[in-house]
């Protein structure tokens, strides 16, 4: 990311004011928790995107982020925290595909701990600059397939899937605390459905919540 952290503060498009619309929107959309919705005010989405795609950063959309992914839409986003989080604050978070490293930054603000694992060194390159210059240090990026997790953090309060899984690995399930939550879109179409997994003393339950539409998990490190 090129230039000083403000160095578009005050243009219209990507102002707090915008970011403040955007806020409004996921309540309206059906975001509940103060937690998160606060969360998604403080981050400065723009930011993690390149200058040219900057002034769309507060559309409800994703966006490409280069190595053909894209940034997911600000609602998956708040969506995909508020199931793993239920509001409440998180001792440690993994997430699995942590791309340019914006719901990194908002589960940084959920969390005491997060660990972003991401296959493609240059978008954990970016990641990690962009979360350096915002002052976010409660991250660890880490170059990784993530498909099985990262044990070596385990035992987890939620895990945040951001690309979509064929079926959800017993090996991920076994890194949640009892009470933790896994948030993943599982499916190998173009078209997934958003599972949440919760982990109970004995065993798991399993919710469908709704259709979405990630980029696929791929195998191994790029
Ligand atoms: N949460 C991200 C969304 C990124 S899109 C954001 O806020 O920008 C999903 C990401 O998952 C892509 O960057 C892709 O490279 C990554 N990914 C796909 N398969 C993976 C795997 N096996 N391990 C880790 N990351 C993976």
């Amino acid at each position: 990311m090129a230039g000083p952290v403000n160095h578009l503060a005050g243009i219209g498009m990507t102002s707090p004011r915008t970011r403040a619309r955007m806020v409004d929107r996921l309540r309206e959309q059906g975001i509940r928790s103060p937690l998160v919705l606060d969360a998604m005010a403080n981050v400065p989405r723009h930011l993690f995107l390149e200058e040219g795609l900057q002034h769309r950063a507060y559309e409800d959309t994703p966006l490409p982020i280069g190595e053909g992914q894209t940034i997911s839409s600000p609602y998956t986003v708040a969506q995909s925290c508020e199931l793993a989080s239920r509001g409440r604050p998180l001792e440690i978070v993994l997430e699995i595909g942590g791309g340019c490293g914006y719901q990194a930054a908002v589960l940084a603000r959920l969390a005491r701990k997060v660990v972003s694992i991401e296959r493609i060194a240059r978008l954990v390159g970016r990641a990690r600059r962009t979360l350096r210059e915002l002052r976010v240090n409660n991250v660890l990026v880490r170059n990784a397939d993530g498909s099985l997790g990262y044990p070596a953090g385990a035992p987890y309060d939620a895990i945040v899937v951001a690309a979509a899984m064929p079926y959800i690995p017993d090996a991920l399930k076994a890194q949640l605390k009892p009470g933790g939550r896994l948030v993943a879109p599982v499916g190998s179409g173009d078209v997934q459905t958003m599972m949440v997994i919760e982990a109970r003393e004995k065993g798991y339950t399993e919710r469908e919540v709704e259709a979405v539409r990630f980029v696929p998990l791929l195998p191994g490190v790029a």
